[in-house]
């Protein structure tokens, strides 16, 4: 007889994979499956904050402000390597938000909770202070400096699903449920392997539909629980440019549509602007930043900038569908970015369909939806309530101001590396970066080089312990290699992979690559 998982999760992003961990973390059976790779819907195309959300105290949404304050300094210290903190300069302007009232709302947000590690909000003066250089000259006079932190987010949710295998779950990725159905107080989904194309069933006492927009449509496979909380599918775009200035800060810069649009040093050599809201009525899968929005991205920041930035200066650029509860609210900037979970019981057996959460809540969320799920669960949800936060992601067992040294030590191990390189896998794998490089003594011994500090070592890691089975997953989600590589550098990381990779991988066999 085949085993019945105490939870079966569908959907592998940051809250799939957030419930994964923490469930099997607590004694549970798990299983999660992903139809594409973990983390190519919403959660890889965020603005990449763990941030309180400044602009929400204008929605009054303290209890979502704080708890998100709270997560901040959580999750940069069990993610040191993924989590960096970031300086966020808000321009006071004239026509706008008057400054009392910045002034409040960043007091609020320096007081409400959980600020321990970061440094508070201070006043600047944009005619001395090296971050007034970039704007337009003589405009703006005052700011306001506050803290945030800024996130990988796809690397986040790997690093969630990880630790979720390390501790038993049973991960699939390239696997989609296609029905679900119950027999007996136990649900039966049948999935199906998006690349062979061959089903299989697998049975659960618990099911947790964490399919962000695809939400509605994974309980219309047969679940026999009717939508009653509606989701709102928000876009929002994202461009990338060459790096526009030199100092390490973001801005933060409100619009005169009373919509905030952020700036932010990204990748070392690039800067990251976005976003935008807008109702979306598509298939999910097929969002992509329209030019009314790249232009409007542009626009907004002109508006600040000595130097404009032009639509043809964006060398990418992303969207993302935002899954939210439709709380009825009139424009989609206003919608609550608050979480709501939905508990049905259909035949006897419980299913938690998850709305709306951002990445930074992920952890509270998952532990939130185990304390909705203990009655189900059995002793296990309540044994070791709350050890996520205590818990290091794989790699982040270092203090948060470790990096330097760590990237220090892999030189030191590795002499062959560059200072980029080395640094480079530092933030992406922490303490584990010395798996990645094994025993290697020269460049040579890292394998086939594709460019960009990327090489066959890499790759086979990734596939190996982080369900990499194509270039786009390497150089798109594990890392944003894709930004330096180009198209026949990618084209070469999918050949390697089909030809000579280590095809014994286990996690291949299970999937194959699309
Ligand atoms: C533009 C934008 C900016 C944002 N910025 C921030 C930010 O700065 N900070 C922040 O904290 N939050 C931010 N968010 C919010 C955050 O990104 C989302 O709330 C979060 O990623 C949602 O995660 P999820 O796991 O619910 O959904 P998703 O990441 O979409 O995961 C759902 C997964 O389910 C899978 N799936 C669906 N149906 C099935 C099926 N039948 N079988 C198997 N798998 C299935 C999908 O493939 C998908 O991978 C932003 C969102 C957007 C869109």
């Amino acid at each position: 007889m085949e085993r019945i998982f105490d939870l079966a999760i569908i959907g592998g992003g940051v809250n799939g994979c957030g419930i994964a961990r923490d469930a099997a973390g607590r004694g549970n059976s798990v299983f999660l499956c992903e139809m594409n790779d973990l983390a190519s819907g919403t959660s890889s195309w965020s603005t990449k904050l763990v941030h309180g959300g400044l602009r929400y105290l204008e929605y009054y949404e303290f209890r979502l402000v704080r708890e998100a304050l709270i997560e901040r300094e959580i999750l940069w210290q069990i993610a040191p390597h993924i989590i960096r903190p970031l300086r966020f300069v808000l321009p006071h302007h004239a026509g706008l938000r008057p400054a009392w009232l910045l002034r409040l709302g960043l007091f609020l947000y320096d007081h409400i909770g959980g600020r321990n590690l970061l440094p508070p909000t201070r006043s600047v003066d944009l005619t001395t202070d090296a971050v007034g250089r970039p704007l337009a000259p003589g405009r703006y006079k005052r700011a306001f400096e506050y803290s945030d932190c800024f996130v990988d987010d796809a690397r986040l949710v790997v690093l969630t699903a990880r630790d979720a295998a390390d501790r038993g779950a049973d991960i699939r990725t390239r696997t989609r449920a296609v029905e679900i159905r119950q027999v007996d107080g136990i649900w039966h989904v049948t999935v199906e392997n998006t690349v062979s194309k061959q089903r299989s069933e697998i049975r659960a006492r618990v099911l947790v539909n964490a399919g962000g927009p695809w939400v509605e449509e994974v309980l219309a496979s047969g679940a026999g629980v009717n939508a009653r909380a509606k989701v709102r599918l928000v876009q929002g775009s994202h461009i990338v440019v060459r790096r526009l200035y030199e100092h390490d800060r973001a801005y933060m810069f409100q619009n005169a549509d009373g919509r905030i649009v952020f700036v932010i040093p990204y990748q070392d050599d690039f800067t990251l602007i976005g976003t935008t809201d807008r109702d979306y009525h598509g298939d999910p899968a097929n969002v992509k930043a329209t030019q009314e929005e790249i232009k409007y991205l542009c626009d907004s920041v002109s508006e600040y900038l000595a130097k404009p930035v032009k639509p043809e200066d964006v060398v990418w650029d992303y969207a993302g569908v935002r899954p939210l509860y439709d709380d009825g609210a009139s424009e989609a900037k206003a919608a609550t970015r608050d979480y709501v979970f939905e508990l049905d019981t259909p035949g006897g057996a419980p299913l938690l369909s998850i709305y709306g959460g951002k990445i930074t809540t992920y952890r509270r969320l998952a532990e939130e939806a185990l304390e909705r799920l203990e009655p189900y669960l059995g002793g296990n949800a309540k044994a070791r309530q709350g050890w996520t936060g205590k818990s290091p992601l794989p790699g982040g067992n270092m203090d948060v101001s470790a990096l330097p040294v760590l990237t220090a030590e892999l030189q030191r191990n590795y002499p062959f590396l560059s200072v980029e390189h080395a640094s480079r896998l530092a933030h992406a794998y922490g303490t584990r970066a010395a798996k990645v490089l094994g025993n290697a003594k020269s460049p040579a011994d890292l394998g086939q080089s594709f460019g960009a500090t990327l090489t066959a070592a890499e790759v086979s890691y990734l596939m190996t312990w982080e369900w990499a089975m194509s270039a786009a997953d390497v150089v798109w989600r594990r890392s944003k290699l894709g930004l330096r590589l180009s198209a026949a550098e990618i084209e070469t990381i999918d050949e390697w992979i089909v030809t000579k990779a280590p095809h014994e991988s286990p996690l291949l066999q299970a999937g194959g690559r699309t």
